[in-house]
């Protein structure tokens, strides 16, 4: 069978793999339909890896993002059958460790991730046409297009960003950054009860999708550039923030413009060189900084959302190609023209 296989930066191939077999009675084996193109697919495409601490090693089937319809489960498998559509949640927790036991999923000691180089060997991911997960990670859903379940993932990781800001009911929210984890955001934000979500970035295109999705306010700070200084008077404007850039200049920008005591919420990854240089505003105003590692319980409720038409993630959808195009996929993903760019099989 194919897959898309990363061998090394700027070394991604469509090639012949070995179909994954079942090997526990709790798998199921699922043929792909779609999958979106994640930041860290970019990074390990262009950089080789993310950071210093993950460093693709081996040959890795990219994606970790996706959907497909079930074909052979195992004997123990309950309430999955062959021919049901499944999203699939990357995160496979060996529910055994001290982090398990104290539900802190995401920081499993023995996590397999989907398409993840921070272990080694790595774990596959699911650029592929058929592979094989536990039952936990299939969630069944109905009548929904594959192009629209395969953003499950990345709306988990924005539930989880507004999840970890605390009670939102209410509450003015910024968003920084309008990529389509901070659009999401955004988007999370306003489904769960924040009464004005402002979205910034420097971009126009992102910012109009935002609005599309339910922003109240979109700024573009490189033309508006006396917007930050006026959201920052009286001590900030904003209750409480995502900070979905990952760029340490707009984590400075966001502190200034948060309220004192106010939360935000890392959800962006700082890559090396790009840190906050200083960090006055987070101390003199008693900020609460909140690092968004994935997610795991928001999946469920990422995934009602969708089904329900709660929020149409639609509009962030750039390009699809063939995944024998994955090339052009990938290369059309890293453009900064584009927002999610999927593949399909
Ligand atoms: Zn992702
Ligand atoms: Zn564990």
């Amino acid at each position: 069978m194919k897959a898309c296989v990363l061998h090394a930066k700027h070394d991604l191939r469509y090639e012949d793999i070995a179909e994954p077999q079942l090997s526990d009675p709790q798998e199921v084996k699922v043929k792909i339909l779609a999958g979106g193109i994640c930041g860290s697919d970019q990074h390990y495409y262009l950089d080789g890896g993310i950071g210093s601490a993950i460093v693709v090693r081996e040959p890795i089937v990219i994606g970790h993002e996706g959907c497909g319809i079930v074909e052979e489960v195992g004997s123990a498998v309950d309430g999955i059958k062959p021919g049901d559509m499944v999203i699939l949640r990357p995160a496979r927790p060996c529910f055994n460790c001290y982090y398990c036991e104290h539900h802190m999923y995401s920081y499993c000691e023995h996590m397999r991730h989907l398409g993840s180089a921070s272990t080694f060997p790595h774990v596959q991911g699911l650029f592929a046409e058929k592979v094989v997960v536990h039952q936990v990670q299939c969630r069944v859903v109905h009548d929904m297009k594959p192009e629209v379940a395969a953003f499950a993932e990345p709306l988990g990781v924005a539930f989880n960003g507004v999840h970890s800001l605390g009670d939102i009911m209410g509450k003015n929210v910024a968003v920084m950054g309008a990529g389509p984890i901070g659009i999401l955001s955004a988007a999370a934000a306003k489904t769960l009860g924040a009464d004005r979500v402002t979205v910034f970035d420097i971009r126009d295109n992102p910012l109009s999708i935002a609005q599309e999705l339910g922003a109240d306010e979109v700024i573009n700070s490189k033309t508006n550039p006396d917007a930050i200084k006026e959201f920052s008077a009286h001590r900030g404007q904003f209750d409480c923030a995502l900070e979905a850039t990952g760029n340490g200049f707009a984590a400075m920008q966001t502190m200034a413009i948060v309220r004192p005591e106010g939360t935000i919420a890392q959800v962006g990854m700082f890559g090396t060189g790009h840190q906050p240089t200083d960090l006055a505003a987070f101390s003199g105003k008693g900020l609460r900084w909140h690092a968004v590692f994935r997610f795991y319980t928001e999946f469920g409720p990422a995934v009602n959302a969708l089904e329900r038409g709660l929020i149409n993630p639609l509009p962030l959808l750039s390009a699809s190609f063939p995944a024998s195009e994955c090339v052009k996929a990938m290369e059309a993903a890293v453009s900064p023209e584009t927002c999610k760019v999927q593949v399909h099989f």
